[in-house]
């Protein structure tokens, strides 16, 4: 590539070895006679946006500088995840700017559940989190749904201002940006990708009215989710992609799902009672007699238990044990995987999860 090292997109130095690294091109497009980043190249052909690995320190610093920036901030969230997609310590990237948060994947609820109740639980996690949104919007990027009120909110809140776009990885920040791109992007001259100064991250930036652009910001990585424990190939089977159909089970005591060979749930004690687990439809649900759980574990992980098809690719599991009280139904929540609905009667329930991958009861939200 003599002459030729960086992106004339974007700057950012070339390669051709790690397709999922910036700066990435195949080796045929060296060829040409303008070379630019397979990033840039889709963004200018395609109005699309790639992912490509970022450096968690450098991400975090960034996020430090929007306080001292006069912003809207504009957090997507995973509604299937609240609580586990949120940025840690969001208060801080924020400083006194707005915060709009974009509640995504909408399509993943059943119609009956209301959107009013939806929002009710992003505005009481923001609240258990200690921040004060001042707006929220429901949409689902993969289906373009209430994009118009994505705008509007959006256009209300920055006040003329930049506008930076945060989240977690995997909430459907990428999607969103590549939907907002077709909807303000105006061609490919208008669009820009560049990298963040002293660092190998980029940006998209999409300009807007008043000289002001909405920047895309790297995706925060949270290692308390089952996703990041899990191979990228494997992700889609828990990863949901359509309306989410609730699997109900009449359980006895002594009684244990197993999800694939991620995680475990026990009903230890109490009367027989429905359990709905709330997972992707295409995610394997074994049931069986506690007693013999060890043993279907030991034996079957990564054939019939799987995902994952290689069990050593997770931490060991770790139990984690709730009481249900019996007079409203709660959630028992396993990041990034899904939730089980119980709580009709009183009772003792074990949730086996990879170290490290966060377990929480909260009232159910369906
Ligand atoms: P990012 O890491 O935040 O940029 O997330 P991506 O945009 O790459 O999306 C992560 C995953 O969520 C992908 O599998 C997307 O297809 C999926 N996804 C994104 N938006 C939606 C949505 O509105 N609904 C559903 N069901 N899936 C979505």
């Amino acid at each position: 590539t003599e002459g030729r090292e960086w992106c004339e997109g974007c700057g950012v130095t070339l390669q051709t070895e790690d397709p999922k690294a910036p700066g990435y091109v195949p080796l045929a497009a060296l060829e040409r006679e303008q070379i630019i980043c397979r990033r840039c190249y889709r963004i200018r052909h395609y109005n699309e946006v790639s992912p490509v690995e970022q450096d968690p320190e450098a991400t975090l610093s960034l996020l430090n500088q929007i306080a001292e920036t006069k912003a809207l901030v504009v957090q997507v969230v995973d509604l299937f995840d609240i609580s586990g997609s949120w940025i840690p310590g969001i208060h801080r990237h924020t400083g006194n700017n707005p915060l709009l948060i974009l509640g995504n994947k909408m399509d993943l609820f059943p119609r009956s559940v209301k959107s009013q109740r939806l929002k009710e639980w992003v505005y009481r996690t923001a609240k258990d989190l200690g921040v004060k949104p001042v707006d929220v919007v429901l949409t689902s990027a993969a289906k373009g749904t209430n994009l118009e009120q994505v705008a509007q909110a959006i256009e209300k809140h920055r006040r003329g201002e930049d506008v930076f776009v945060i989240g977690t990885a995997n909430a459907g920040k990428s999607t969103l940006i590549n939907r907002l791109l077709k909807e303000f992007g105006g061609g490919e001259e208008a669009v820009t990708t560049s990298p963040y100064p002293g660092t190998t991250l980029e940006a998209i930036s999409i300009p807007l009215d008043g000289g002001k652009r909405i920047v895309d910001m790297p995706g925060v990585i949270r290692k308390d989710r089952m996703s990041e424990w899990i191979e990228p190939k494997e992700l889609k089977a828990i990863t949901p992609d359509g309306e989410i159909k609730p699997k109900g089970y009449q359980l006895n005591e002594g009684q244990t799902l197993f999800f694939g060979g991620l995680a475990r749930f026990d009903f230890v004690e109490g009367a027989r009672q429905a359990f709905v687990c709330h997972v992707a439809n295409s995610l394997y649900i074994h049931r069986t007699k506690s007693e013999k759980a060890e043993e279907l574990w030991v034996n079957h992980r990564g054939q019939l238990l799987a995902p994952p098809k290689d069990p050593s690719s997770l931490p060991e599991l770790t139990r984690h044990t709730f009481h249900l009280k019996g007079d409203e139904k709660q959630d028992i929540v396993v990041s990034g995987l899904g939730w089980i609905t119980g709580g009709n009667e009183k009772a003792r329930v074990d949730i086996w999860a990879p170290k490290g991958v966060r377990v929480e009861l909260r009232p159910a939200i369906i």
